[in-house]
């Protein structure tokens, strides 16, 4: 069996390209969680869910739309998804419409936490990032990332990290992608967008502190860095 490394950290920590470069350092596969949910995310807005609604709904203490809600857990269930796990070219094909760049676009990273905060939704999910770290875990060992995979999707695995960043470098990091640059301006709109989604996605899982056993790596400094850090984890 390979050998199976979750990686868990908010967004702008950098853990995606940290992965990657790991994992093909390892020979291994690499599984990009988030990208289930972006997945789903883009599948209900195509279907013309009312997203906005479950939202809005999810951000009330307690409160859901549980007709968005049930329309959206279905839509998980049934869904045509296929993630990539090669590192070197990763891809998400949804009802055979490949998807890799859409999901990337900032109207899903918007609308997103409200699929995540969807209990029946993550169950769904939960099931199929299982099996497919399973497979890879049979074939060649997996570094897979998300937000509570060392908690909850796989707490037994060998290597769990959580990744964490300066502040500043996380929002310029966020601005670099989502407006080609890191400008004080561009810092500035991404603020909004970043402070918003970990607020929504802190009910999903805590992946700002680490739970017993968990290690802890800073990745505010260069890419070799971090991926040097991962390996001497990984090998520990
Ligand atoms: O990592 P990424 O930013 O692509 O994740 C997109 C969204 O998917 C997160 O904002 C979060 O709402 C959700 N997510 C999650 N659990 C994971 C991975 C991602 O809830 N394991």
């Amino acid at each position: 069996r390979g050998l199976v490394v979750v990686v868990d950290g908010p967004s702008g920590s950098g853990k995606s390209t940290l992965c990657r470069r790991t994992a093909a350092a390892l020979g291994a596969g690499y599984l990009d969680t988030g990208a289930y949910y972006r997945a789903v995310c883009w599948a209900a807005l195509e279907d013309g869910v009312d997203l906005a609604a479950a939202a809005a709904a999810s951000s009330t203490p307690g409160g859901r739309d549980h007709g968005s809600d049930e329309a959206v857990a279905s839509l998980a269930r049934g869904l045509d998804l296929r993630v990539g796990t090669d590192p070197e070219r990763p891809y998400v094909i949804v009802r055979g419409t490949d998807v890799t760049a859409a999901i990337r676009e900032s109207r899903i990273s918007a609308a997103v936490s409200a699929v995540a905060t969807n209990l029946e939704v993550r169950a769904e999910l939960i099931a199929r990032q299982r099996a497919a770290i399973a497979v890879q875990a049979a074939e060649r060992g997996v570094v897979a990332e998300g937000r509570d995979l060392t908690t909850v999707v796989a707490p037994d695995a060998a290597v769990r990290v959580l990744v964490v960043v300066d502040e500043q470098r996380r929002l310029a990091r966020r601005a670099l992608e989502l407006h080609g640059t890191s400008d004080e301006a561009a810092v500035e709109r991404t603020r909004d967008e970043v402070v918003r989604r970990d607020r929504d996605d802190s009910t999903v899982a805590s992946f700002t502190e680490a739970a017993d056993g968990v290690a802890v790596l800073d990745n505010s400094g260069t890419l070799e860095e971090g991926v040097e850090a991962l390996l001497a984890l990984a090998a520990a």
